[in-house]
């Protein structure tokens, strides 16, 4: 297989930031991102106080900490950004950024409005990109076809997902909006948008 690497890291973007509704497919084009293009992108962990949902790890998906341990770390100054999301904690430490930047490597991770608005607060380079559903219904069907949520987690997820939706639409805020109806082609769309933005040389 052929493989690639950035053509000059320093001069590109540092970070990918998806945003969008939960449930619009976000972690799993980034999945399948990472996996493609490994020496170019790699996973930002973040941190969050939600519970592991099954078949997720420990320092894979997120870091899992309690919301004392968590608020500690942000009043230590030891996050980019954070934000409450369906009644838990969320957020990117400056150590996940520059874990990802040590290995020259564009950082990719999936946030919420709120992360999007702070990210824009920050220094970094980041490119913005809004992935949605292509419609409520199906965003509901996703969710429900998880069968991990509970179904006050579902309803709190719609609950948010109409101005998550809603935020996408806001001018000058994503440099492009994908809607992921298929995923094969939406991840199309992601990659052949990436790759125009990232300079990347196939390397043996
Ligand atoms: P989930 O519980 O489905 O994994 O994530 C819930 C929401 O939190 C999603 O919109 C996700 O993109 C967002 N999120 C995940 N990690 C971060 C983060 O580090 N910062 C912010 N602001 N949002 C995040």
């Amino acid at each position: 297989p052929a493989c690639f690497v950035l053509e000059n890291a320093m001069a590109g973007p540092s970070l990918v930031v998806l945003s969008g509704p939960s449930g619009a497919g976000k972690s799993t084009l980034l999945k399948k991102l990472i996996k493609e293009y490994d020496s170019v992108f790699a996973f930002v962990l973040s941190h969050t106080t939600r519970n592991p949902r099954p078949g997720e790890e420990n320092g894979k998906d997120y870091h899992y900490v309690t919301r004392e341990v968590m608020q500690a770390g942000i009043n230590n100054g030891e996050f980019v950004e954070h934000a409450e999301f369906s009644g838990n904690l969320y957020g990117t430490s400056k150590a996940a950024v520059q874990d990802v930047q040590a290995r020259n490597r564009i950082g990719i991770l999936a946030a919420n409005s709120q992360g999007v608005k702070n990210f824009k607060e920050t220094d970094l380079n980041c490119i913005y990109i809004s992935i949605q559903p292509p419609s409520m219904g199906v965003l509901e069907k996703r969710l429900r076809g998880r069968e991990s949520e509970t179904e006050e987690s579902i309803q709190k997820r719609l609950k948010t997902a109409k101005a998550e939706m809603e935020f996408s639409e806001e001018p000058g805020v994503f440099d492009a909006v994908i809607v992921n109806n298929d995923l094969r082609t939406a991840y199309d769309e992601l990659k052949k948008f990436l790759l125009e933005k990232i300079k990347v040389k196939e390397s043996n």
